[in-house]
């Protein structure tokens, strides 16, 4: 069985806005994502800070998603930090295919068998 799906990988790059930096970012500091990893170019660093208020945003932006889904038309960040004009922008690079089997052992359900299973919760609360 063909077990294939897609995925973005992603690039992740400070840029600057009006405002001052007051952190460490530099423009054009960035990360790549690639499958499950974050990859950092040589002799870069990234804010802590920043990368975890980036991180929760990367597997939705891997994703295909609803045309009309903000998360898709939203790809510029702000450094968590208020005083800092540090933003982030998010650009989708290419992509990248990967087998179910080589990700996890559950094994693929079908899209009925969520709404059945939500189902059944909903009953026994
Ligand atoms: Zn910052």
């Amino acid at each position: 069985m063909n077990d294939e799906f897609t995925l973005y990988d992603l690039k992740v790059e400070v840029i600057g806005s009006d405002k001052p930096m007051v952190c460490s970012h530099e423009v054009g500091d960035y990360f790549l994502v690639k499958g499950e990893n974050l990859v950092f170019p040589q002799n870069s660093s990234f804010s802590m800070y920043s990368l975890a208020a980036l991180l929760p945003l990367l597997p939705a932006k891997q994703r295909e998603l609803h045309e009309n889904d903000w998360m898709l038309s939203d790809s510029v960040i702000a450094c968590p930090d208020p005083n800092c004009g540090a933003r982030f922008k998010i650009t989708r690079i290419g992509t990248r295919t990967l087998r179910h089997s080589e990700c996890t052992v559950e094994s693929i359900r079908s899209k009925n068998d969520d709404l059945i299973n939500q189902t059944e919760e909903h009953e026994n609360e």
